[in-house]
């Protein structure tokens, strides 16, 4: 099936509140464009010169997403053009966003990247870590960044128990930090981004308001 009917599909098949990102990293710009064609708009990447590369020479009206482990040196580059950084780990990062953010007169949207999964390779603050962070006096100061919601990956298994579980607990970190007093008149904290190609049916059913979703619209990588 073609780039452009998958993308057809998963607009029909998403509910409305769930936003695509689709995750176009190893692709060629031409798959990029032919989902564009169908009308996709949100494009997610996770390495910082192969993103540069392609927003150079795509259309200015695509929102892109950065995904992946992301470097304190290399936020500056990507700064000028982000539209959502899904993967912010550390208070060091966030801190590094909102300076060359400020320098750029610009806001950039963020979501918290918390760990869920057994592997231990996967990034993301632990989710007892994120409480504490968002206690911090500073972090509210920060003027050119806006905390948009959370993300987090779930275990590579075809256990669907676990992956619930684990999209569950992301979900109720979320409404619990949504409803306490840091967030509860600020209307831009409702993303939960979770959910990938394998995942994204059982995520949606936990609550996801973003999918990531590659494989199944470009192919294999
Ligand atoms: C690659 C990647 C995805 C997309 O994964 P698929 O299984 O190809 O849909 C989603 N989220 C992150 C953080 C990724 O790195």
């Amino acid at each position: 099936m073609s780039i452009s009917s998958k993308i057809e599909l998963l607009a029909k098949e998403l509910p409305t509140y769930v936003k695509l990102v689709a995750v176009s990293k190893f692709h060629p710009v031409e798959a990029i464009l032919e989902a564009y064609q169908a009308g996709q708009r949100i494009f997610g990447e996770s390495r910082v010169q192969e993103l540069i590369g392609k927003q150079k020479v795509l259309p200015s009206d695509i929102e892109w997403h950065f995904i992946g482990p992301l470097q304190s040196n290399k936020v500056k580059d990507i700064v000028p053009f982000i539209h959502t950084i899904h993967s912010i780990d550390s208070l060091r990062l966030l801190e590094e966003v909102n300076k060359h953010a400020a320098k750029q007169n610009r806001i950039i949207r963020i979501l918290l990247e918390i760990h869920i999964a057994m592997e231990e390779n996967k990034h993301g603050f632990m989710p007892f870590e994120v409480k504490d962070l968002l206690n911090k006096e500073n972090i509210h100061s920060f003027n050119n960044i806006q905390i948009c919601g959370l993300m987090g990956m779930a275990t590579f298994t075809d256990d669907t128990t676990q992956i619930l579980k684990e999209f569950h607990l992301l979900s109720s970190l979320f409404k619990n930090i949504k409803s306490s007093s840091v967030f509860k008149d600020i209307d831009y904290f409702n993303e939960l981004s979770m959910g990938m190609t394998d995942d994204y049916k059982l995520a949606i059913q936990e609550g996801s308001t973003m999918v990531r979703i590659g494989s199944y619209i470009f192919g294999n990588r």
